[in-house]
């Protein structure tokens, strides 16, 4: 009995040991706990003189503050969740070590650090997320990008992947990881999309609102990533499954080659409308195809990527081929990681311009005038320009075949609406000049009037001075006096004043037939 009671003892004891032991094991794995709250740290990217991607009227580190604020007040809705941001304004500079250094202050389960992306030659869409290439960060990092891509990507945004980055020493490239990796603590960079590319402008550039969207979707992730559950917004994501990524036993190298194949096939050609249709196969071994992009000058220009379907190893694509132009048609693949290659050079000769040769005797003046302008000022743009523009006229020729009775009919009717202006104008411009003359002559009738006005009146003035003279001789020999006086004045003045000289030549020679008359 003792022997019983003793040995059920020992197993108890060595029950409760054995558990003990297991939990000591296992509970610093498990910090999910009941009253153990769990504490997200969020990193706005950037921040201060660092202003991150600047392009148009968008700079970065306000977006990153509006979408990480939008988070952290998402965030807090959930039950057993503590949430901090590394700064609260993104006027503060800070640097990636003390981002990382006050998230482990905090005992952060996660440091998230939110940035919007933009590309050297702004071509580039969709999001991106980078983790950790090392053991469970990288495995950790995965499963949480894994739940954030897959609602980026519902939200519409192309999935750029989930991806791993190695600088020269073998260490996390981005250093908000790898100081974060320093201090036992994983770290998850999110770009939700390029700030300089058309495709993600939609998702960003209509109001502040869209920003809000980005940081709860943030949160949602992050809470269905750490199971939680809110009674304000009606989720419980306990059971959410969260995907199962292994421990990778070595660092996840990021792939460094391009891509490995990249051929390009034309399937179909026709000459009359120019519409060619190619098969491009292209594949990557260590990564995936991301974008494709064409150019029609054997690579000097290229049209703007294109979204290379994933698990796809070929893509058809159509070109509208621009006439009397001689091409070389090759393709550019681009994998995940921004590798590209080129594949080979397809060659077509000059396609003639059947359709506009027939419909040469109906083109106007002013139409055709306005096509060399075109073709002038296409010559002086830049190659890549000089393609969108071929390509537009291409688009342009389809849309004329379509619609040309309509065309024909606008064309007449601006023709006449020119012929018209053109005319008003000419009228105008012969109104102005009669009017001209009619004034000039108007003007000279005028002055002749005055001047036989002038000369009846000196006339008169001389019949009724001679008829006074035979009444007063003393006056008029004053008067003669006083004549020669002012006239020997008026000399004077001329030769010793030379103003009165230069001002007036008819004044003088008055002057001089006057003296010598006198004299
Ligand atoms: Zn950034």
């Amino acid at each position: 009995m003792g022997k019983r009671s003793s040995s059920l003892y020992f197993n108890k004891a060595a029950g409760k040991f054995i558990i003990c032991f297991f939990l000591m094991l296992v509970l610093p794995l498990l910090k999910v706990h009941a009253d153990d709250p769990i504490v997200i740290v969020i990193d706005p990217g950037h921040g201060g003189e660092n202003l991150g991607a600047e392009y148009s009227q968008y700079t970065e580190k306000y977006m990153n503050m509006a979408v990480a604020r939008a988070m952290k007040e998402e965030l807090e809705k959930y039950e057993g969740v503590v949430v901090y941001l590394t700064h609260e304004s993104a006027d503060v500079d800070m640097e990636l070590i003390e981002r990382a250094e006050f998230a482990s202050e905090k005992n952060a389960d996660i440091l998230f650090s939110l940035h919007f992306n933009m590309s050297q030659w702004h071509n580039y869409f969709g999001a991106e997320v980078w983790v950790s290439a090392f053991d469970q960060y990288y495995a950790q990092g995965h499963a949480f990008a894994q739940i954030e891509m897959d609602m980026l990507t519902d939200l519409g945004l192309y999935s750029r992947g989930i991806k791993t980055r190695l600088n020269d020493r073998e260490e996390d490239y981005y250093g908000i990881i790898r100081e974060s990796r320093k201090l036992g603590l994983n770290a998850v960079l999110i770009e939700h999309c390029h700030l300089d590319q058309a495709n993600d402008q939609p998702f960003y550039s209509r109001d502040a609102a869209q920003l809000k969207e980005f940081g709860r979707l943030d949160a949602t992730a992050a809470a269905k990533y750490f199971r939680l559950r809110s009674e304000e917004l009606g989720v419980d994501y306990s059971d959410y499954p969260v995907p199962a990524v292994d421990v990778p036993s070595a660092a996840v190298k990021p792939d460094l080659s391009p891509p490995d194949v990249c051929v390009l096939e034309m399937d179909h050609l026709d000459e009359t409308s120019g519409e060619a249709i190619f098969t491009l196969t292209a594949q990557d071994y260590e990564s995936r195809i991301l974008y494709y992009c064409y150019s029609l000058d054997g690579g000097q220009s290229y049209m703007p990527l294109e979204p290379f379907p994933e698990a796809e190893n070929a893509i058809s694509f159509t070109v509208m081929l621009p006439f009397e132009q001689n091409l070389l048609i090759c393709v550019e693949a681009h994998n995940a990681f921004d590798q590209e290659t080129v594949s080979n050079v397809l060659e077509i000769t000059a396609l003639p311009d059947i359709m506009n040769q027939h419909e040469e005797p109906e083109i106007d003046i002013e139409a055709e005038n306005s096509e060399n302008t075109d073709a002038g000022s296409a010559k002086t743009e830049s190659g890549a320009e000089a393609d969108t523009e071929a390509d537009r006229n291409t688009e342009e020729m389809m849309k004329e075949e379509k619609t040309a009775e309509t065309e024909m009919d606008e064309i007449s009717l601006e023709e006449l609406a020119a012929n018209l202006r053109t005319s008003q104008e000419q009228l105008s411009q012969v109104t102005y000049v009669y009017f001209g003359i009619i004034i000039a002559i108007s003007l000279m009738i005028l002055v002749l009037m005055i001047l036989v006005a002038k000369i009846i009146m000196t006339k008169r003035l001389y019949k009724s001075k001679s008829n006074l003279g035979s009444k007063s001789a003393g006056s008029k020999k004053n008067k003669i006096n006083k004549t020669n006086k002012s006239n020997k004045i008026s000399y004077d003045d001329r030769s010793n004043n030379d103003r009165s000289n230069g001002r007036n030549n008819n004044d003088r020679s008055n002057n001089d037939n006057e003296s010598s008359g006198v004299d």
